[in-house]
């Protein structure tokens, strides 16, 4: 009897599942009593099926057992996309695992394809025949011929449905035993089918974010109480209701953010229904970093979350600093994650080898936007200066640095993971300036050798990017043979070419800490300034860290122009003059100008042609700027849309086409925009 309950239940959820068309583990179970309630008539029950619209060869249905009590059953199901025979079976004990089910399309007089599974095992092909006068034959494809013969069903007297809708799940019990958690009931459409009337308790539980609201018995009002104990003597159809708490807020949201542990990385993030998503990341060898996944529940009044199933696994890199392979050390971690409730979390892996726990403090994160562009074109955006959270520190020649405070975290795993794996040991010469402090810098320079000297000399305040905190100058020690350090201090030291192997130790690592080398070799005229092997910016993410990093001579700029103009159409064709990668670079030039404008749309840029470079215009360029000896001219034409509530100079909400951009060049120097306009 029990094996018959079981089996309805597998058969029952199998086409809930169909009838969902692979309903997500979260989907609330349909409100209304899954088709295979109907199931369990012994009485044929084609008589009651509505016939497919072209008369079928396949007519044979029912339940069907073998000599191993193996379950299948055929019906021919209407309530779904597409209508056709739905085939379930059951091939073993464990009905969570060892049951599929699916629609199979007819092929000739024989059901055919791949029937889908509920549990964690492979679908299965098989061809189902008839065999003899009322018996069915299956053949899985690379398995096992089964045979089987007609069953009755038990008799059911009184037949349950109990169901939820809304955020809930029940728990229910026989007679006066408290109920028992059923997390295998992974839709809540549950049966019960009895021989006889027996007194059950139900209870209905709301998940995190719901309210229960009542028991319903076939539609109708039964009880506000959550949990009910009925004498079920009759069929049946129990629904719990469960309602989205307006009040509630998530209980993670709380606990949400970047943590850190020495050289380990933690990030919690909401994964809905009061769980946590937790990644943990620790470079555990020069090129080899190990990644925890861990998923569980947040217990609110004690602040623990006991996950299982958790994942562990090791990433190697290669020297481009790209993850070529992934090892998967286990899946089935357990432990827990403890909120002390002071910004820090205590974890104890089970499986940790030395069995110690490890303390993350909580990293303070600045309300800004970790990917916004400043360069000599692009201003700080306006209010970052009152969003910015920033650390300071002392560097090992006493100069205080000033560091946004997540830039800082990574920072100090990063220097972690290259002076326990390189025996590189790095340093902050300056970070974060703010643009007061630049505009000191400025106002002096004007009084002393007045405003075009300081023009030239000194970056304009609000243009650069050491106003983000983002933005870090790096210089590192040598350690000597006796134990001491020294510094390598000075910008023209850094270069020496006896340092490269350090620059390139230490820039291969970025990305991993989510963060980029901003100003390349050879990408003057995109980023406007010559190669810094010591400027590094943080941009909060690994994985855009690694698009940028992993790609030669590809920019922040570029990066941003791609993400922000996707759709604009671009033709560099039709020069003799220049290749295409210098086109490309000028083209890029104006992306950036453009997208500082920041009220329109970018539809097309254009190459003019290579006529534009006349004598005539190389001289009008070389008067507009003064001073400038251009040797080479190129035009660009641009279509664009200004946004609705463009304004200044520009007519509102309007396609401008044709729009020229006047580019010139120095002999083998970078393309500089001149002018542009109609
Ligand atoms: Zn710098």
């Amino acid at each position: 009897m029990k094996k018959w309950i079981s089996i309805l239940l597998a058969l029952c959820l199998l086409l809930a599942l169909a009838a969902c068309g692979g309903a997500e583990q979260n989907t609330p179970a349909p409100t209304e009593a899954p088709a295979a309630t109907e199931a369990p008539a012994t009485e044929a029950p084609a008589a009651e099926t509505p016939a497919p619209e072209e008369p079928a060869l396949w007519t044979r249905e029912g339940f069907f057992g073998d000599e191993n009590e193996y379950m299948l059953s055929v019906t021919w199901m209407e309530d779904v996309e597409e209508p056709g025979w739905y085939v379930g079976c059951m091939l073993g004990e464990d009905w969570s695992e060892d049951s599929w089910g699916g629609i199979l399309p007819q092929e000739g007089n024989s059901l055919k394809g791949a029937l889908p599974t509920t549990g964690s095992r492979d679908p299965l092909t098989v061809t189902l025949t008839e065999e003899g006068a009322d018996g069915l034959m299956m053949e899985v494809e690379g398995g096992e011929t089964y045979h089987f013969t007609p069953r009755d069903i038990p008799k059911a007297t009184i037949f349950v449905t109990i169901n939820v809708e809304g955020g809930g799940i029940i728990d229910y019990a026989e007679g006066e035993e408290a109920p028992e958690s059923a997390p295998e009931y992974p839709f809540q459409s549950a049966v019960i089918n009895l021989a006889e009337p027996k007194i059950h308790t139900f209870a209905a539980w709301p998940k995190a974010g719901n309210l229960f609201v009542k028991w319903t018995k076939n539609g109708e009002d039964l009880s506000a109480d959550a949990q009910i104990t009925l004498l079920l003597d009759e069929s049946a159809d129990y629904i719990a209701v469960f309602e989205e708490d307006p009040d509630w807020q998530d209980p993670v949201l709380a606990h949400a953010g970047d943590y850190q542990c020495g050289r380990a990385h933690a990030q919690v993030t909401s994964f809905g229904e009061g769980r946590a998503f937790i990644v943990v990341e620790w470079g555990s060898s020069a090129w080899e970093l190990t990644r925890w996944i861990l998923v569980g529940e947040l217990d609110t009044e004690t602040g623990t979350i006991r996950y299982t199933d958790g994942t562990k696994s090791n990433l190697t890199y290669d020297d481009s600093g790209e993850a070529t392979e992934e090892e998967t050390v286990y899946t089935d971690g357990t432990g827990t994650i403890v909120f002390n409730g002071d910004g820090t979390f205590t974890w104890h892996e089970d499986q940790s080898g030395n069995g110690e726990d490890m303390v993350f403090e909580r990293i303070p994160a600045s309300g800004i936007d970790y990917l916004a562009l400043v360069n000599k074109v692009n201003p700080l955006p306006e209010g970052w200066e009152d969003a910015l959270e920033t650390v300071a520190t002392t560097n090992s020649v006493g100069e205080s640095v000033e560091v946004e405070a997540k830039a800082y975290a990574a920072y100090e795993r990063l220097k972690d993971d290259l002076e326990q794996n390189d025996g590189v040991y790095l340093e902050l010469d300056s970070a974060r300036r703010s643009v007061a402090a630049q505009q000191d810098i400025m106002d002096r320079f004007i009084e002393k050798y007045g405003a075009d000297y300081a023009a030239k000399t000194v970056a304009q305040p609000g243009y650069s990017e050491h106003h983000t905190g983002l933005a870090l100058d790096l210089y590192f020690k040598i350690r000597n043979e006796d134990g001491s350090f020294t510094d390598v201090y000075y910008n023209e030291d850094m270069e020496k070419e006896e340092y490269r192997g350090i620059w390139d130790a230490i820039h291969a690592k970025l990305p991993r800490y989510g963060f980029i080398l901003r100003y390349l070799e050879g990408e003057e005229h995109i980023t406007g300034y010559r190669y810094e092997p010591w400027h590094i910016r943080y941009v909060d993410s690994v994985s855009i860290a690694g698009e940028i990093m992993s790609q030669p001579g590809y920019t922040l700029e570029e990066y941003l122009a791609g993400k922000s103009a996707p759709e604009a159409e671009i033709d560099l064709s039709g020069s003799d003059l220049y290749t295409e990668q210098e086109l490309t670079d000028a083209m890029l030039a104006i992306k950036c100008k453009f997208a500082a404008w920041g009220v329109c749309e970018l539809h097309a840029i254009r190459y003019a042609g290579d006529e534009a470079n006349s004598a005539e215009n190389l001289e009008w360029l070389n008067t507009l700027n003064e001073g400038a000896d251009y040797t080479q001219v190129a035009e660009f034409l641009m279509d664009f849309h200004t946004a609705p509530d463009a304004g200044g100079a520009w007519e509102q909400d309007l396609e401008y086409t044709d729009w020229q951009w006047w580019l010139a060049r120095t002999q083998d120097g970078g393309w500089e925009i001149v002018t542009n306009g109609y």
